[in-house]
């Protein structure tokens, strides 16, 4: 980071140290004043959207935050990347079988969402994907192209089969994916039933694993598809009932955000053998569906790091055509469609959560004597002489001692024999020289593992407008990283070095692991706060983080505002959804609002009555709990 005071801080200082335009995708950018620029068309389009001066504009209009803000227009440039990606590579490489994607709709169920995948997906029939009963109904509500596919995952029971059976006589392109070896009884069962011919497909379990976060939805014990065993079970008894036919399909996931490229390539290459396998047995195929796992470089190392990604969107299409080409051709089977299901590398870009800062919690001690009176606790006394006698050459001789006289102090005050005030000085001298020694130690090359984390220490608590387990439940579920920085204030030198704690009563409810091009931050470096708000943006939050959140301490959905640039290059505002009201989170965990408003309306008539409020107390009261219960969950100013 920048240090001479002489040189002025610049926005390029700024994209430097937040690394935005390694994250960024040519999406996010920073203007000259200092604000954080979003291109939602990406490189070569004019529009440009300043995401400052667009909060600040719906602050005005009484939108509270948190916020999250979708740009629709990133969601249509993801959809053509993925699929242009693929059909040059396959255009160069004259590969004959095509391409098509499917959008998982867990990754991102919001009707909006999949509504604009649909809309901006049509030219490329980009279909859907559903593993649930819920999923597929908006699946069947959502898509009306006949040439997408409507892929069926996950656990299906009668009524879940009924429904893609259903599908297909509606036009839908259904195929339904045995995942689990009782499927298929049912479904020849209710197949039969309904007089549907349905295209089956089915889920390999391959012994290929991700890597990452979400290692284990590969290997031999994941919890989907089926061994190698029991693939040969189904031919077997498709053969029986003359239906091998309808087996079209071979699906395989192993996990999602696969940071390198080998393990797709390896995955990739052992399905092959199966879809070759399955070919040669006499079922038609056809279709090769590689999963999700397309990875987002969240850090912009381009690294094969759980939170980046060592490959591009092309590069993926590349090495994927590649290998199913060579395997096909090896065994002269016809190049099958390649269909994959990339959810989060579809959606993650195009939205952004915005949140403002309530309060800095400093470690800035402030009981620091110069000397004490002879007679102090003699804890106090040698804390005092450590903090005198500190040098760089005898900082970590201090460190130890600093630590032990402090640790002693409690002690003393834990058997009353020291006071709150002594311990309070303590503490504070304590931190004193703790302060210096990191900063004697950031100079070093060399520093002792138990001092690898003062910075941290010593840094600043930013406490920010929002609920980690509401906005970014990956954060806490799986250490999952994703860029965060001011929007604002980008030409000023952000002095401070902090971590962030959201308003949950949660110990959990932090952010204090940030990105970096070679390691994880601990601390990021964050403006001083003055009389102006100041607001944080959290990046590429668009994919699971939407309804994977709980709603701990009733802290509810936030207020959602999808944006769309318009035939002439204006942002538009296109649907603003108000997060949960404090009385819908009240319903949700089986409370009734209006009830509660009964009873706290009966309780202050009865305290009127009695004399204990007056007439003004009693409308004022019930008035305040009506509006509570109509209000933002969030803090509100
Ligand atoms: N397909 C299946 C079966 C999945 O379970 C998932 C998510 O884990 C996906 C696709 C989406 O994966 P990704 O978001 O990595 O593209």
């Amino acid at each position: 980071m920048k240090t001479n005071a002489l040189s002025r801080w610049t926005s390029e200082d700024s994209a430097e140290t937040y690394f935005i335009r390694n994250w960024g995708a040519q999406y996010f950018d920073i203007s000259e004043d200092g604000h954080v620029l979003v291109k939602p068309g990406g490189p070569g389009s004019e529009a440009t959207i300043d995401l400052y001066d667009t909060v600040k504009e719906l602050a005005g209009k009484d939108c509270s935050m948190p916020v999250l803000i979708r740009f629709a227009d990133i969601l249509a440039r993801q959809i053509r990347e993925l699929n242009s990606s693929f059909a040059t590579v396959m255009k160069e490489a004259r590969y004959k079988g095509g391409y098509q994607a499917v959008f998982p709709i867990k990754v991102n169920q919001k009707q909006l969402v999949v509504q604009d995948i649909m809309e901006f997906g049509r030219k490329f029939h980009h279909g859907l994907e559903a593993g649930s009963k819920a999923e597929l109904i908006a699946a069947v509500a959502n898509n009306r192209n006949p040439k997408a596919l409507l892929i069926c995952n996950g656990y299906k029971d009668e009524e879940f089969i009924d429904l893609a059976l259903y599908a297909g006589k509606l036009g839908s392109r259904v195929v339904i994916v045995i995942e689990m070896p009782d499927e298929l009884d049912l479904i020849i069962e209710r197949a039969r039933a309904l007089g549907v011919t349905p295209t089956l497909g089915v889920r390999a379990k391959l012994s290929s694993r991700a890597g990452g976060h979400w290692d284990s939805s590969g290997g031999d014990r994941s919890k989907f598809g089926l061994d190698a065993s029991q693939i040969v079970d189904v031919v077997d008894k498709l053969k029986k009932e003359g239906m091998l036919n309808r087996l079209q399909l071979l699906h395989y996931h192993i996990g999602s955000q696969v940071s390198d490229i080998r393990r797709i390539r390896n995955a990739l290459r052992e399905a092959c053998r199966f879809y070759v396998d399955l070919a040669a047995d006499g079922a038609p195929m056809g279709i090769l569906n590689i999963g999700g796992g397309l990875a987002v470089d969240y850090d912009g190392s381009h690294t094969n790091f759980a939170s980046s990604s060592n490959y591009s969107m092309k590069e993926y299409a590349a090495d994927v055509v590649e290998v199913v080409m060579a395997t096909a051709d090896e065994h002269e089977v016809p190049h099958p469609m390649i269909v994959s299901e990339s959810g989060r590398a579809t959606v993650a870009h195009h939205s952004v959560l915005v949140f403002n800062v309530l309060d800095v919690r400093r470690f800035e001690p402030h009981r620091i004597p110069d000397e004490l009176p002879e007679h102090s606790n003699q804890m106090l006394l040698n804390l005092i002489d450590a903090r005198n006698t500190l040098t760089p050459r005898n900082y970590q001789e201090i460190y130890h001692d600093a630590v032990y006289y402090r640790d002693e102090l409690r002690a003393m005050f834990l058997h009353g024999d020291a006071s709150i005030r002594e311990r309070a000085t303590g503490e504070d001298v304590f931190w004193h020289i703790i302060r210096r020694i990191a900063d004697i130690a950031r100079d070093r090359k060399y520093i002792p593992d138990e001092m690898a984390d003062l910075d941290r220490a010593i840094s600043d608590v930013y406490y920010c407008n929002f609920s980690l387990f509401q906005s970014l439940p990956d954060s806490w579920a799986v250490d999952q990283l994703f860029p965060v920085m001011p929007i604002h204030r980008l030409n000023e030198n952000p002095t401070r070095q902090g971590v962030i704690a959201d308003i949950t009563c949660d110990s959990d409810g932090k952010i204090d692991r940030f990105i970096d091009l070679h390691d994880v931050r601990k601390i990021l470096p964050l403006h001083e706060l003055n009389k102006e708000e100041y607001y944080l943006g959290v990046f590429l939050v668009g994919a699971y983080q939407e309804t994977l959140g709980d709603m701990h301490n009733l802290l509810g959905t936030t207020n959602v505002i999808h944006i769309r640039i318009d035939s002439e290059g204006q942002p538009q505002i296109i649907r603003e959804t108000p997060g949960d009201s404090v009385g819908e989170v009240l319903s949700y965990v089986e409370y009734k609002p209006r009830e509660m408003m009964r009873k706290i309306r009966a309780r202050a008539s009865r305290a009127k009555d009695s004399g204990r409020l007056s007439e003004t107390d009693h409308s004022d009261l019930v008035s305040a709990f009506k509006s509570g219960l109509e209000g933002y969950t969030y803090f509100e100013r």
